[in-house]
């Protein structure tokens, strides 16, 4: 192979490189625009072909650099409203004659000082969700007429949870009319707005659904805590996307179109290399021939054999530098090259360590989606892929396996009487005696509030009874205090046996049907469905 042929195929390779990475990182980017996907998908089709077409790079790269612009614009208009709406929000929240008025002042002068960033505003709306946490005494005032005015206008009736279930909670409050609790519909609010930022950015398909859930418990949930923890989750979710969709693409945008440049400009390299190629054989070419003619007419006019001597060693000197001089030129072109395609491969590299650092990031994303933020277990996102998977793997091969429903009894005293942080750390602390006294191919998520599920692989449901009774055992003998009292902490559990249900769905209305008996006939105990 000589060293041209070689270059080819380098080259060939490095294209081929530049192609697999367009295609594993805008895999990622696509959703975020419209015109950048069909862009992109174009620019696949270019970098398929054969030939390198310098024409079409050109055009695509002018189209990216307008496809960019035109994303900036989109984002801070989209930003602009965001802002507009919250601050609409806080002119109305001005107009009440609550204690926490100044704060909420203080609140609205530094966010006329924010940037349009939904960043800063993400950050500031977790603080207005502390904020809200921190006065719901106040709030609670039934004097708070502003706060209810406003906040109460779009009532959510107690609907079917997403698991088809209704949501205890809502009903247990109904007698108490928690609609017009003004936090409840402060997070209604906020919510929506919320939404209407989610709706702008593309999410990871896990952050999505988990984002889908959010909504829905925004939707329909009456319990503070609950909704308090949604929205500091959402605002999560916010920041992860924004920034992610910000940084994140533009950052790959702005180094595709550095990657195009250099790509051009090899092609260009290319064009002028086989040009000067060319050209240089044209010289060489007409030199010898040239050289020849003279060599022909000395033969026909030369008088004496010196003379003929003497003209056709000149000749052939003359020769001899001309290919001596194409020789060197055509060096200099495979050098030329070669350097070309060094720095070609060295962005390329850079490009690659880059791809890695997004899908590392990308994989934190997903796991910070799949975890429970009070109690650092699985979430109820993480719990339904697990369920699905686990399922699955009992249809196919018909282990015994195990679910167990687990729900802290009368946990709404705990926190009427010691307040929701003390409820939190109770939280906390059954979830961690789940995590350490579970094996390690037992699956234990937080399925919401004060409830958790349990998935116990290759353990007929007479074993699972003994590990669940045990754990209940466990707990019912921890020694809480609160405020220097000591506090009896019971859970109760709902047990199922795989065989016994045709689809997860059903497996865990079972155990939960089981686990409300278990409540009815007491609680501190399990029951099996
Ligand atoms: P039962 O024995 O029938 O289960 O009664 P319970 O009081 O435990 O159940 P209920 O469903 O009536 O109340 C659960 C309470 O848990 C209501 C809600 O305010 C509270 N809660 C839900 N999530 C959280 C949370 O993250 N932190 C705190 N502190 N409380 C929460
Ligand atoms: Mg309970
Ligand atoms: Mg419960």
């Amino acid at each position: 192979m000589s060293i041209k042929e070689a270059g080819q195929k380098d080259w060939q390779e490095e294209r081929y490189t530049l192609q697999r990475l367009l295609v594993r990182t805008s895999l990622f980017a696509s959703g975020q625009d419209v015109a950048i996907d069909k862009l992109l998908g174009e620019l696949r089709d270019v970098l398929r072909r054969e030939t390198c077409d310098l024409g079409i790079l050109r055009q695509v790269q002018t189209r990216l650099d307008q496809a960019l612009e035109r994303l900036d614009e989109k984002r801070s208009r989209s930003e602009r409203d965001l802002h507009q709406a919250l601050e609409r929000i806080l002119d109305q929240v001005e107009q009440t004659e609550s204690a926490v008025r100044k704060q909420f002042r203080s609140l609205e002068k530094r966010i006329a000082d924010l940037g349009p960033d939904s960043e800063s505003m993400a950050s500031w709306l977790t603080e207005l969700a502390t904020l809200l946490e921190s006065h719901r005494e106040t709030l609670d005032q039934p004097e708070d007429r502003g706060w209810r005015r406003f906040f109460s206008r779009q009532r959510h009736d107690a609907m079917p949870g997403p698991a088809g279930r209704p949501i205890e909670n809502a009903l247990v409050s109904l007698s108490e009319d928690p609609a017009d609790d003004p936090r409840v519909n402060i997070a209604r609010r906020v919510g929506e707005l919320l939404e209407h930022v989610l709706r702008q950015v593309a999410l990871e398909p896990s952050a999505h659904a988990r984002a889908q859930h959010l909504k829905q418990l925004l939707d329909q949930s009456m319990e503070w805590p609950e909704l308090r923890d949604a929205l500091n989750e959402i605002v999560d979710l916010v920041i992860a996307a924004v920034s992610r969709s910000r940084n994140e693409f533009e950052a790959f945008l702005r180094r595709l179109d550095d990657r195009l440049a250099a790509l051009k400009a090899n092609c260009q390299a290319q064009a002028e290399a086989r040009q000067d190629q060319r050209d240089a054989s044209d010289r060489l070419n007409q030199a010898v021939s040239s050289r020849l003619e003279d060599m022909g007419q000395a033969v026909e006019t030369s008088t004496s054999l010196d003379d003929l001597k003497a003209s056709v060693s000149r000749n052939i000197q003359s020769l001899s530098s001309s290919f001596q001089a194409y020789r060197e030129d055509e060096c200099r072109r495979e050098k030329a090259l070669e350097n070309e395609l060094a720095a070609m491969q060295e962005k390329l590299a850079g490009m690659e360590a880059y791809s890695e650092q997004v899908q590392e990031q990308l994989r934190a994303e997903r796991s910070r989606a799949l975890t429970d933020m009070l109690t650092q277990l699985p979430n109820r996102e993480a719990w339904q892929q697990r369920l699905q998977f686990e399922f699955e793997r009992w249809q196919r091969y018909r282990h015994p396996a195990s679910l167990a429903i687990l729900d802290i009894d009368h946990f709404k005293t705990v926190n009427d009487s010691f307040g929701h942080k003390a409820g939190d750390r109770v939280i906390q602390l059954v979830a961690k005696v789940l995590c350490d006294r579970v094996r390690t191919t037992d699956f234990v998520a937080r399925y919401g509030g004060e409830e958790f599920v349990l998935l116990l692989p290759e353990t007929p449901v007479d074993k699972a009874y003994t590990v669940i009774d045990d754990l209940r055992e466990h707990i019912a003998d921890l020694p809480f205090h609160f405020q220097d009292e000591p506090v009896g902490i019971t859970i109760s559990a709902g047990l199922v046996a795989f065989e016994q249900a045709e689809t997860p769905e059903e497996l865990f209305d079972m155990a939960d049907k089981a686990l409300y008996r278990a409540k009815d006939a007491g609680r501190n105990q399990v029951t099996r469905a």
